[in-house]
């Protein structure tokens, strides 16, 4: 970037001196052209009072060579007198642009590649009052002269602004690229946000960085997550190798193998059950997988749920109940609302104590959905609520295991009511109770 900032800058300041140069030429050239027309012009009108070859030939010898050429024509275009060359073998000037327009309008002037001295040539030439016409003309070389005088200078000069140029360049490109320079070597820092004078570039810095922290973040999470998964697929996945064990070495007995296909049944169930709960989280992670979106009555799903479930809440001992409004249609994924209310009805079953209860309500508010699930358990202390949405963070580790749980259940709830870009609201009190709402912005009419 850097090269390429620089190379542009060099770019525009190699043209930016090439047409000052080309325009101070080209403006000089006119000046001096029309300071010689002018030159010539003076020197016509002084000469124009002799009118007589000889007179004009004295004149010239007094003045002595001076780079000015005098013509004397006639008015039939014959040449009379010319200081330079010799008058009666020049041809007839009568054609000549600046005598045939002296000879019309008193005065006419021209440049061009003189036929007699073969040399670029100003004339400026004036009829005098016996209808001859006196024409001076001068060398367009003594310009070109000048000007080559000055290429040196101007060399020297355009040497002099290129090389500044390429400090400055390299310099305001150093000024310009710092800033990124230092933001990309500490990303993690907050030094590069004192440079001042690039407030432009404000936003840009702060999303870099926050999105730098995102990535960091979820690399830290994912590395969790993997170290996680680890740890509880090895519990599981022991306890079964070491049962297998104890049947292939044979000490087992009649009733002891009971047991221990027991414990192989146990534990291969919940290696199931977390296997099953990764892949849902890794489908709800991956954001190529399209969600389909259908018209949903949640009313009807928190029912069946319900009723899935009253079994394992008679077996906890707590009464589970639905109240609301039957046909409440919101836009959702099926399979998503079930496996949410699923969830959040399980935990409060889960962590009851013997004789609570579980109350689902469905019901509309304003133009929104609400799922509430409210249970009279053990409730959850305030320090542990802001974590409880993490993956594999439990309060109670060997309650949730006992009871099934996988630690990823309300990380996939959290999933689910992102993606119907619903809100969830936590309230608990240890030893009280748990109510979550799960609010759905918009309802669909039935
Ligand atoms: P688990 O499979 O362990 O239940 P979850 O992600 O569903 O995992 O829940 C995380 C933790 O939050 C649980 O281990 C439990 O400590 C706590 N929790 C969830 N729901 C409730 C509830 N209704 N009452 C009390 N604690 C709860």
């Amino acid at each position: 970037m850097k090269k390429k900032i620089n190379r542009m800058l060099m770019l525009i300041a190699v043209l930016a001196i090439g047409m000052t140069v080309s325009l101070i030429t080209m403006l000089f050239y006119n000046l001096f052209r029309r300071q010689v027309i002018e030159d010539l012009r003076d020197s016509a009108l002084v000469l124009s009072q002799w009118d007589e070859p000889e007179e004009l030939e004295q004149i010239c010898s007094e003045l002595g060579d001076n780079g000015v050429r005098v013509t004397l024509v006639a008015e039939d275009g014959r040449v009379l007198f010319d200081n330079e060359a010799d008058a009666g073998e020049m041809e007839n000037h009568g054609s000549r642009p600046e005598i045939v327009e002296a000879l019309a309008d008193g005065k006419g002037q021209s440049m061009r590649r003189s036929q007699t001295l073969a040399k670029s040539t100003f004339y400026y030439a004036v009829r005098m009052d016996g209808g001859r016409v006196l024409r001076i003309a001068k060398d367009a070389g003594s310009i070109y002269g000048i000007l080559w005088n000055a290429v040196p200078g101007m060399l020297v000069l355009l040497v002099v602004l290129f090389v500044l140029c390429m400090v400055l360049a390299h310099l305001f490109t150093k000024k310009l690229v710092a800033p990124l320079e230092k933001l990309a070597e500490n990303l993690d820092g907050n030094e590069y946000e004192d440079l001042s004078g690039y407030e432009e570039l404000t936003p840009f810095f702060n999303m870099i960085k926050e999105q730098h922290r995102d990535i960091m973040k979820n690399a830290r999470m994912r590395q969790e997550f993997t170290a996680n998964v680890s740890h509880e697929l090895k519990t599981p996945l022991t306890a079964i190798t070491g049962y297998a064990e104890l049947i292939e070495t044979g000490m087992a007995s009649g009733e002891d193998m009971v047991r221990f296909a027991h414990g192989i049944h146990k534990n291969a169930n919940r290696l199931l059950t977390l296997i099953n709960d990764i892949i849902k989280l890794s489908e709800l992670d991956s954001t190529e997988q399209e969600v389909v979106f259908e018209r949903v009555d949640l009313y009807q799903l928190a029912r069946s749920t319900v009723e899935m479930l009253t079994l394992s809440a008679e077996k906890h001992q707590v009464s589970i109940s639905l109240t609301g409004t039957p046909e409440c249609y919101i836009s959702a994924n099926r399979q998503m609302m079930e496996e949410l209310i699923y969830n959040l009805c399980d935990n409060a079953i889960r962590y009851n104590n013997a004789g609570g209860s579980v109350e689902v309500q469905v019901y509309p508010r304003h133009r929104e959905v609400l799922l509430v699930v409210k249970d009279t358990g053990i409730g959850i202390p305030k320090e542990h609520q802001e974590r409880i949405f993490e993956r594999f963070y439990r309060v109670d580790k060997s309650r949730s295991k006992s009871t099934g749980g996988t630690g990823l259940g309300l990380a996939i709830v959290k999933h689910i009511v992102a993606k119907h870009k619903a809100v969830m609201e936590l309230e608990s009190e240890s030893g009280k109770g748990t109510t979550i709402k799960v609010i759905f912005p918009d309802s669909i009419d039935g």
